[in-house]
């Protein structure tokens, strides 16, 4: 072990550093929200990155074939737990056998050219190419899944040119002729200027990475405060905000409102339980997803009330619409709570008029739905087309 730390060395030490702090970043950021898992690679990856190249501005342990095999061992997870954290943000992994391979292999390498066939250039092409190529692999497969946001385009670039940099790097690093033994050449300004190329790099992909989470941390709240956790429709705040933008683009002409409300739900609650009232819930919101189309605004806006926003549907297709939705719920069995159950639900549809506040078209499908309570339930009622059918209500069960 080296008995002091050079002024060299500890101005080198900034480096682990700064990996260090956000390794801690994003350990805070995975203790904030559990849920986003991929964040304990990225903080491992940082932390191991540290780790490697800490052991290697100390001389640690002193021998330097240890030395090196050890934090090659650090550097190598580094860029795989990267790589792993990467994809699993964008829902995508590496086999653990890939990763086992890759590892096997370079550090075998790594093995090799340090006690058998000791050889500097080659480690640190095999490090570097490694490093390199599992980045660009990353970069390629994430590219798929950027999804138009903007953080993940960066990020994607920046791994992309991150990735490149490992490949014009290492012959950078191997122009002047090298010593088989990594501390002198460690010590030279040339190897401290490529550390300081890759601090930068690393501390750019640090806070990219940190921005990433940071928004993906902001999309869960915002998806909590606007989500019915029970239906996974929008609540009712949520459903004015939508609306009011959907009303407010002109392109989305005419639209639409279909205001819906189970019948006698109450009657399935009392009779079956709270429970199976809640699965009823659940059926209807999957009815009314599985239906909707990209711009449509499907939300619980009560109890047991739904509302549909249809951008571009009149009031005729808006009434066809209600109305299958309404015979694909009479039709659904509910085996899991009694096979001999009929649920219906009754339905108002507005057609928007220009100008007209979100409240206030509210307030006329849901007239219009009372209008079909008072009618007899199980029917879609609309302003000016009248209604579906006019059959007796059926009973629960
Ligand atoms: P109508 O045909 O006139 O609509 O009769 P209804 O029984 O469906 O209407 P009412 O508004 O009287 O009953 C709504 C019931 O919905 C009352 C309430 O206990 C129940 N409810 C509200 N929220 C939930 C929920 O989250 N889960 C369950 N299981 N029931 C709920
Ligand atoms: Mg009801
Ligand atoms: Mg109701």
């Amino acid at each position: 072990m080296p008995a002091q730390i050079t002024p060299n060395q500890l101005v080198q030490l900034i480096i682990p550093g700064i990996t260090a702090v956000f390794s801690l970043g994003f350990a805070c950021a995975w203790i904030y929200d559990r849920r986003l898992r991929y964040l304990r690679f990225l903080a491992a990856s940082f932390a191991a990155f540290a780790f490697g190249s800490a052991v290697q501005i100390c001389h640690l342990p002193d021998e330097w074939r240890w030395n090196a095999l050890i934090s090659a061992t650090f550097y190598v997870s580094s860029i795989q737990l990267l790589a792993e954290g990467v994809l699993r943000r964008a829902g995508l992994h590496f086999r653990l056998a890939t990763h086992a391979s890759i590892f096997a292999l370079v550090m075998g390498g790594m093995f090799y050219f340090s006690f058998v066939a000791p050889n500097l250039l080659v480690r640190v092409y095999i490090l570097n190419l490694n490093a390199g190529l599992l980045m660009m692999i990353t970069a390629l497969r994430f590219r798929k899944r950027c999804n138009g946001r903007i953080v993940n385009h960066v990020l994607l670039w920046v791994l992309l040119i991150f990735g490149a940099s490992f490949f014009i790097r290492t012959p950078l690093t191997t122009i002047r002729p090298l010593p088989h033994s990594t501390a002198p050449f460690g010590q030279t300004i040339f190897w401290v200027l490529l550390q300081l190329s890759l601090a930068l790099m690393g501390a750019v992909l640090g806070l990219v990475l940190l921005a990433a989470a940071m928004s993906d941390v902001i999309d869960r709240l915002t998806l909590e405060r606007d989500l019915d956790p029970l239906t996974e429709t929008l609540n009712r705040r949520a459903f004015e905000r939508v609306a009011r933008r959907r009303i407010a683009d002109r392109q989305n002409y005419p639209l639409a409102l279909i205001a819906f409300d189970i019948d006698k739900f109450k009657s399935i609650n009392d009779r079956y339980g709270h429970a199976a009232g809640d699965t009823v819930l659940r059926r209807f919101a999957a009815i009314l997803r599985a239906a909707v189309r990209e711009k449509d605004v499907v939300a619980r806006i009560g109890g047991e009330e739904f509302v549909l926003l249809l951008p571009g549907a009149d009031e005729q297709s808006a009434f066809q619409i209600a109305d299958r939705l309404r015979t694909v719920l009479e039709s659904s069995r509910f085996n899991e709570i009694d096979a001999t159950i009929c649920v219906t639900m009754s339905a108002g549809v507005a057609p928007y008029r220009p100008g007209e506040a979100v409240a206030a078209l509210l307030a006329r499908a849901d007239h219009l739905l009372y209008a079909a309570k008072r009618a007899g339930r199980n029917r879609v009622i609309t302003e000016s087309l009248g209604q579906t059918r006019d059959t007796p209500e059926r009973d629960i069960a």
